[in-house]
């Protein structure tokens, strides 16, 4: 069970503003992950059976369903800001309520959080990360001890309707996001509770060897290929400063026709060394620059503070809007490897 009491008067709230509503919008944020997928439809799937008949709910991502989440139960209702900004734009502007998942500000949804900023609607926020942006909500939702939003919404759902909208469907999307953002139970799993919203779920005959197949076992050769020369050439070892990093600049990237959802997970190799502490991956994207951050104890939370951007203690991450090169130096000074000479990437050590 979950081990934190919500406040009734919110959950109250939110129950009406579901019955009331007549167009819910839902939104999770840029460049979505599972845990971003699999909240926004797990709570849609939801809200398909709580609201009443003549409301539309519409579930949007900034740049879309990423294609290795597209096999999610009704992936292909979610619009895409950037292949239909006007229709996201008049369902976000039409909204009497706009629930908000897996992100914490406005400005992770990018080029669309003007449109939630200026949105008439209610506004609910569930959510895992630190310092959510009071003032974008009117009703927060947020627990940064907590798995994963997936799992927060199997216990804030549980919670509001007593299970009575749990189905396979929706069973599926929220564990695929627990799965996901606990690195397939390895991580961001130290309570109970984590393990039981999993075996709650498992309980709507789901196949959990399917899921895994989907999100892990989908690699193209090119991306397999890309993987190899990322290892070989691209990863810089310090470690006596136990840091390791990659940095792709986007000849890398068109040379094996690979982006950033190939990346997903990349940036988890570099603490796959015993002795690193401290990783980082970086893409550069026309004009800005993405930084991926992990760590095995240190806060690069606050690292990524540095640089604009944000997250959790452990997984957090930038978008910067300096040269690939500038941001590269950066992230060296902030993982403080700054002028120091990586291991040479054809030397073996013992
Ligand atoms: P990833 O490195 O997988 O892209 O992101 C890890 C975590 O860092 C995400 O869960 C998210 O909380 C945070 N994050 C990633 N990119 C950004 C960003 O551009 N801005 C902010 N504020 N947080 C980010
Ligand atoms: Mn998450």
């Amino acid at each position: 069970m979950y081990n934190k009491e919500f406040d009734s008067q919110h959950l109250a709230t939110f129950h009406q503003w579901c019955e009331d509503a007549c167009h819910i919008v839902l939104l999770s944020h840029m460049n979505a992950d599972g845990d971003a997928c699999g909240s926004l439809l797990g709570m849609t799937l939801q809200l398909d059976q709580v609201a009443t008949k003549a409301a539309t709910i519409t579930p949007i991502l900034p740049n879309g369903c990423p294609r290795n989440f597209l096999w999610l139960p009704q992936a292909e209702r979610i619009l895409s800001g950037e292949k239909q900004l006007a229709l996201c734009q008049e369902r976000i502007a039409e909204a009497d309520l706009i629930i908000c998942l897996d992100f914490n500000c406005a400005s992770r949804i990018d080029f669309l959080q003007d449109d939630l900023r200026n949105a008439k609607a209610r506004k609910i926020l569930v959510d895992h990360h630190h310092n959510p942006a009071e003032q974008e909500f009117q009703l927060i939702f947020s627990d940064p001890d907590i798995s994963s939003t997936s799992e927060y919404v199997v216990w804030l759902t549980q919670t509001l309707w007593g299970c009575k909208f749990f189905n396979c469907d929706v069973a599926r999307c929220l564990y695929t996001g627990l799965r996901t953002d606990t690195g397939g139970f390895a991580f961001s799993c130290s309570q109970p509770s984590c393990f039981e919203a999993a075996a709650l779920l498992v309980a709507y005959d789901i196949n959990p060897a399917d899921i895994h197949n989907h999100i892990v076992n989908t690699f193209t050769i090119n991306r397999m290929r890309f993987y190899g020369f990322a290892i070989s050439q691209r990863l810089q070892v310090y470690p006596t400063q136990h840091v390791a990093l990659f940095a792709f600049s986007l000849e890398d990237q068109r040379r094996f026709g690979v982006g950033g959802e190939d990346m997903e997970g990349l940036v988890n190799y570099t603490l796959m060394m015993s002795d690193i502490h401290t990783g980082a991956l970086l893409r550069e994207e026309e004009g800005r620059t993405k930084v991926s951050l992990r760590s095995k104890s240190k806060d690069v939370n606050s690292l990524a503070q540095q640089l604009g951007g944000g997250g959790h203690t452990k997984a957090a991450g930038a978008t910067c809007m300096m040269s690939f090169e500038e941001t590269l130096l950066r992230v060296q000074q902030l993982l403080g490897v700054q002028g120091l000479q990586p291991i040479d990437n054809n030397t073996l050590t013992a």
